[in-house]
């Protein structure tokens, strides 16, 4: 394979080469039948969405199929903690491989659906076979092994979405993004190569300065809640080892719209901003950014900004394999799949296909636009997994889904946190409707810890916590090791 089809998978930017014809590559075909009687669900990605059903799902009727680049589900709500160390990696993560062999798993991307013939096209999302069994796990493969073919009778497709980047040039190449604990592990060690670099006894006041210039394009809640366990970590750990250097470090916030945190009510919105401007957190709204270049970013209100790290996150893009699909009604706005209230693909002749469900960020609600969440995809899985385990024992599942709004969480720095729950008639004035400061910040912390899904992260997220609480220093002496051992397995994005 072409290694540059490969880059293509990269999070940022859709690819275009996909197309439907499975004729065009040889690719290998495995079993057609299960050869145990039992018909085939074939779920597409390990995320909110993928995992929860396939922690849900009969296994003992339906023969599960996982297809995902990532063997591991990514707990996103935790990243930003993972990233500056107030939690170690293995809390935001859980292993598809605890519920095999009772399914299959291939680490592998879906580059194509045939409807038709109930078939999908696959490529590994494995290092190439010849390739060095040492050294560093991201390197690009640039031959992952031959595409292969698999059967469905079911399929749910929970792929998710890619990072916006709106075709600024440079941001693939120089941004971080935050999307994945690889992201989350990169974005940790950068943080630290920035102080260690600007203590080089050579360095300039304005070079220190640069290297800690710390910017987040995106003021949504995955930027803001960045901006704020940044800001934790320089204000306690950084401080205490390199005194002079974490005066010189600046956190500054970048947004197109003329505000932060869109999604959450107006009194919310004018907290957080006075709340970060106070702890010395810029934020500046109204600015595009134009280009990025090594080191440098090039903003049309204010000319070259030089950084340390910049951090991208100005929303989603679609999935390849969404925005490749033909024959689907996509939404007109964002191209995501447009499913029914059974959360059935709707084809292009307006039908819902019985056999297809699409679910979290890769799919929308036909007239029923619900927001990008976890707590979405969640609900979405639920719902799946009912209906499966219905329709294996051959009962009836007509119930249509339903989104129960538990509210909305930001992380806003220093034990703060806000939360916003707008009733159903859109008001927000009533009870613990509206919290901020520390009982948001202690509803933050048990909506996660009790969202968290296996035993041992039940116990780890918050023993994390507690000894950062008491001891940051020992979550500091773990951010001076080499992390790649941390993270379970690679995948071949770029
Ligand atoms: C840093 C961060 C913090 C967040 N915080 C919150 C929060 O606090 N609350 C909240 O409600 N939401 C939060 N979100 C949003 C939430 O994570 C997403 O809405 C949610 O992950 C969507 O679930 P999903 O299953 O659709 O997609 P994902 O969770 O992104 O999973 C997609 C899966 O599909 C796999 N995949 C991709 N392409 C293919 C392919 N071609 N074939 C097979 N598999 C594929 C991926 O590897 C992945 O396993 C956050 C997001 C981020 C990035």
């Amino acid at each position: 394979m072409n290694p540059s089809l490969l880059q293509n998978r990269s999070v940022l930017q859709p690819v275009s080469r996909v197309c439907f014809r499975f004729s065009q590559t040889q690719t290998r075909q495995f079993s057609l039948t299960t050869g145990r009687g039992k018909e085939r669900v074939v779920i597409l990605g390990s995320g909110w969405g993928g995992y929860n059903v396939l922690r849900g799902i009969d296994k003992k009727r339906w023969d599960v199929t996982v297809v995902s680049p990532n063997n591991y589900f990514n707990f996103t709500p935790l990243l930003a903690g993972t990233a500056v160390g107030t939690l170690e990696f293995r809390c935001a993560i859980e292993p598809v491989r605890r519920y095999t062999p009772q399914v299959s798993y291939y680490q592998a991307w879906c580059d194509e659906i045939d409807f038709e013939r109930k078939m999908l096209k696959c490529t590994p999302a494995t290092r190439p076979f010849d390739a060095e069994s040492t050294g560093n796990l991201d390197v690009l493969p640039s031959n992952p092994g031959p595409p292969f073919t698999l059967h469905y009778d079911k399929l749910i497709v929970a792929v998710g979405a890619y990072s916006q980047t709106f075709n600024v040039p440079g941001v693939k190449e120089h941004a971080h993004f935050l999307k994945d604990v690889k992201d989350a592990r990169k974005i940790r060690g950068r943080i630290l190569e920035c102080f260690e670099q600007a203590n080089q006894p050579f360095m300039s006041d304005i070079q220190r300065r640069n290297l800690l210039n710390f910017c987040i394009v995106g003021g949504g809640p995955t930027g803001i809640e960045f901006a704020a366990e940044l800001h934790d970590l320089i204000h306690t750990d950084i401080t205490k080892h390199y005194r002079s250097l974490a005066r010189l470090s600046k956190i500054t916030i970048y947004d197109v719209a003329p505000s932060i945190l869109g999604s959450f009510d107006q009194s919310l919105r004018a907290y957080t901003e006075k709340t970060l401007s106070r702890e010395g957190i810029r934020i500046l709204t109204n600015h595009h950014v134009e280009r990025i270049e090594n080191g440098k970013m090039i903003v049309k209100e204010k000319g070259e900004v030089p950084f340390g790290l910049l951090v991208w996150s100005t929303g989603l893009a679609p999935n390849p394999l969404v925005n490749a699909v033909s024959v689907v009604k996509k939404d007109k706005r964002n191209t995501s799949l447009v499913t029914d209230e059974n959360l059935n693909v709707i084809m292009e002749d307006g039908k819902p296909n019985p056999d297809i469900w699409a679910i979290g960020d890769a799919a929308q609600v036909d007239g029923a636009r619900l927001p990008a969440t976890a707590q979405v995809a969640a609900q979405k899985a639920k719902y799946i997994v009912k209906k499966m385990n219905k329709l294996a024992k051959g009962q009836e599942h007509n119930e249509k889904f339903e989104f129960h709004n538990q509210g909305s969480l930001a992380y806003i720095g220093n034990w703060k946190a806000i939360y916003d729950k707008p009733s159903e008639n859109g008001s927000s004035d009533g009870f613990m409707q509206k919290e901020t400061g520390r009982v948001a910040w202690l509803l933050w912390r048990s909506a996660y810890f009790t969202m968290t899904l296996s035993l041992r992260n039940k116990i780890l997220v918050p023993t994390y916590w507690f000894v950062v609480f008491f001891l940051f220093k020992i979550a500091w002496a773990e951010h001076n090791l080499p992390t790649t051992h941390q993270v379970p397995e690679l995948d071949i994005r770029s």
